[in-house]
């Protein structure tokens, strides 16, 4: 239709130009005599044709114009509609199909805008679902809290309510309620006091006190501030360091804490097991790997996955009184990776392994080598 109608104007347009250009040249002697000078200067061939005319000038300028101008008028009518196709695709996904991308393939520069309009949906949606998946785990945590703070809350109440109504029968009844009151307050204080550096540590601008740190020496420290417990339960504790001093840039407090709960971890749950060793590797000049290991029950091979996660026990933990809150590791991970680096475990009969990479310089982040657990 656009064309059609493009076409009958150049034709009107046309036609009046020859009426004027007519009309100027009948009434204009001087003008006649310099397109007869012209037409008489250019010609072909030995017979002198003469190809101007001043209609063949005229046609064909007019033909190349008519040309130019349908081609331009259609062209960006194609456009148009290509433009109109891709708000209704548009129109379609914004009205909850997000599943959908538009389809076609294009030329040029609208292709550029049909890519970045399907990677733009293909962010929209992943920030989506990042967002749900965040709200989801917010849920799971308070379910958890909640839920875990309401049963040493429901044994303090119990025993609280028993002195309450009187019903004991000596002083040394009312002591071991309190007792056993005192101590359940005291679990449900670790858990919040875990689940507030937890929510700290998962923060990614949780600012790091970061000093130049002896590992050798955090080392010997901690197995040194370890060994009475160790012995006490017939465990001993190595250090295994290079000949060469490792340094890193690090939080000490903090880096501290991570090896504190892997060797106080080994001491709870390395069940029949007589040995820990604390190893420092320094693999390049950039990274620095530090293990954890003790002997004794491993961990299940399908709970390898899962230790890291928040409020996960293994399901025999559970059911001893070792008094976790489930957020040791989650915590002892979320601290690594503020560092730039990465914890994973390995466990079979012999030997369960934490085994930390870090960097040796402060701001760089070690690429993860490690892509599952194994056993
Ligand atoms: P918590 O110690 O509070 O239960 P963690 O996050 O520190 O929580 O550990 C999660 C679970 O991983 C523990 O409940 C335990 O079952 C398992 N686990 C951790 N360290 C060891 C270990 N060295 N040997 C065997 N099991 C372990």
């Amino acid at each position: 239709m656009e064309g059609i109608v493009t076409v009958v104007i150049l034709l009107l347009v046309n036609l009046s130009v020859i009426v004027i250009l007519n009309e100027m040249i009948q009434t204009n002697p001087g003008l006649q005599d310099g397109i007869f000078i012209i037409k008489r200067s250019v010609f072909i061939g030995p017979t002198h044709y003469q190809l101007w005319s001043w209609e063949n000038i005229f046609i064909v300028l007019m033909v190349i114009f008519d040309v130019g101008v349908v081609y331009w008028r259609l062209i960006r009518r194609y456009h148009q509609m290509q433009l109109r196709h891709i708000i209704g695709e548009l129109h379609y996904i914004a009205n909850g199909h997000f599943d959908h991308r538009i389809p076609f393939t294009l030329k040029g520069d609208t292709q550029r805008v049909v890519t970045s309009v399907n990677s733009l949906v293909d962010s929209v949606i992943a920030s989506i679902d990042e967002e749900r998946r965040i709200e989801k785990s917010k849920d799971e945590l308070i379910t958890n809290v909640s839920h875990d703070l309401r049963t040493p809350l429901t044994s303090i109440i119990g025993y609280l309510g028993l002195i309450e109504d009187h019903q004991y029968h000596s002083e040394e009844e009312i002591l071991k309620y309190t007792n056993t009151a005192f101590s359940k307050a005291k679990q449900m204080k670790s858990l919040v006091d875990d689940l507030f550096v937890y929510t700290k540590m998962r923060q990614t601008d949780t600012p790091l006190s970061i000093a130049t740190l002896d590992v050798d020496q955090m080392m010997e420290q901690l197995a040194a501030s370890f060994e009475l417990e160790a012995g006490e339960k017939g465990m001993s504790i190595s250090v295994e360091t290079p000949d060469e001093p490792v340094h890193i840039e690090a939080d000490a407090e903090k880096l501290g804490r991570v090896f504190n709960n892997l060797i106080s971890n080994a001491l709870k749950y390395g069940e029949g097991g007589k040995h820990i060793a604390l190893r420092v590797n320094p693999v390049s000049d950039d990274e620095v790997v530090i293990s954890v290991e003790n002997d004794g029950q491993k961990i299940p091979r399908a709970a390898l996955g899962q230790v890291f996660e928040r409020f996960y026990r293994v399901e025999e933990s559970r059911s001893k009184a070792t008094g976790g809150t489930g957020l040791g590791l989650a915590i002892a991970q979320s601290i690594v990776s503020l560092h730039g680096g990465y914890i994973y475990v390995t466990s079979d009969d012999e030997l369960t392994r934490f085994v930390i990479h870090l960097p040796v310089k402060n701001g760089v982040k070690i690429k993860n080598q490690q892509v599952k657990p194994t056993h």
